[in-house]
């Protein structure tokens, strides 16, 4: 499309606010609405189209999964506990092995997180799912986009690079091997406990789905400040680092998306807080960069500060 997707929403939907109970409207990971005093219903959409967001015959099974995972990726990113959720399913015909296999990726998940599907709508036409997926927070523990202040920690949960790698794989732009790479692209891991801990603790967030540099960007311009990322920092796991050096494409764990880890920053006081909570994470968590009073987004790297904009990433990629 000719103008960018944030740019289309922007002017074609957003609108100023027109109900009391709308805390967040259209512009984070999810809306938050609040039904009754003090406590948020915390609700996301996310579709995933055939030959845009995953390659035609991707095994059923990972993409009922992923399907329902990047959504709870968005709710963790909110801080919410994940409780009820919808799924439209459009397929060119009802093949009983491929609904089994889709239907127990898609369940197996949400009886993990005890999320039970309340609805939906099925229709025929080119393999298209969309889910919405519902979660409530409490108001002031709710983690925006919009809450990071200077002198911030900042953390990501898991690893960088993978599925960045495994779309490579898949896609046959490499000769390098990694199972680890394909599961991570094609079975995300939604970091729901680290969220639902982070709520009332972290000051923003935001789940990476299109590549940390431009989610931790978002994070930026919503709360008006900079930063600077440790290259030495990143969580990058060995398969990605030998691929970064025979393919010398060392900026893929920045640009890259589907690594659905949390980005979210902490107040300086209370960082010594951090590896308490990180206890009930069930993932490994790392300090990657300080929020700075300087807008823009730089990095720190074998000595030198290199400004992502300058490097020509500031286009981040506007749609998928
Ligand atoms: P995420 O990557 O966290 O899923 P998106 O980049 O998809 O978020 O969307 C950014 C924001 O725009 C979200 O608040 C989302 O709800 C909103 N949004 C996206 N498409 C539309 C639309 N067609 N109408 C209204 N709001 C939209
Ligand atoms: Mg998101």
């Amino acid at each position: 499309m000719a103008i960018g997707e944030f740019e289309l929403i922007r002017r074609f939907f957003k609108r100023p606010p027109l109900r009391f109970d709308v805390v967040e409207g259209i512009g984070d990971d999810c809306a938050l609405l609040r039904p009754q005093a003090g406590k948020c219903l915390a609700m996301t959409m996310d579709t995933l189209v055939e030959g845009i967001h995953f390659l035609p015959g991707t095994n059923p099974e990972n993409l009922g999964h992923k399907s329902l995972a990047v959504n709870l990726s968005d709710l963790a990113a909110m801080g919410a506990t994940p409780t009820w959720v919808a799924l439209a399913l459009t397929i060119p015909q009802p093949d009983e092995n491929w609904l089994t296999a889709f239907a127990n990726g898609f369940k197996s998940l949400a009886d993990f997180y005890g999320v039970e599907l309340v609805g939906g709508d099925t229709t025929r036409g080119p393999l298209s799912i969309t889910v919405q997926a519902m979660g409530v927070v409490d108001e002031v523990g709710s983690l925006k986009r919009s809450a990071a202040r200077w002198g911030d920690g900042i953390y990501l949960t898991g690893d960088l690079g993978l599925a960045g790698l495994g779309l490579e794989i898949l896609l046959g732009k490499t000769s390098k091997k990694s199972p680890e790479a394909i599961a991570k692209l094609e079975r995300p891991q939604p970091r729901v406990n680290a969220g639902m801990s982070l709520a009332g603790f972290a000051n923003a967030c935001i789940d990476v789905s299109d590549g940390l540099a431009a989610d931790l960007s978002h994070i930026l311009n919503a709360s008006g400040v900079g930063a600077t990322l440790d290259w030495i920092a990143l969580p990058l796991p060995s398969a990605v680092r030998q691929y970064i050096e025979s393919e010398g494409d060392e900026w893929m764990p920045l640009m890259a998306g589907d690594d659905y880890e949390l980005c979210f920053t902490v107040s300086r006081e209370r960082e010594d807080e951090l590896p308490g909570l990180m206890a009930h994470f069930d993932c490994s968590c790392v300090r990657i960069g300080t929020i700075e009073q300087q807008m823009g987004l730089r990095l720190k790297k074998d000595g030198g500060i290199f400004d992502l904009a300058a490097l020509g990433y500031q286009h981040f990629p506007t749609s998928k």
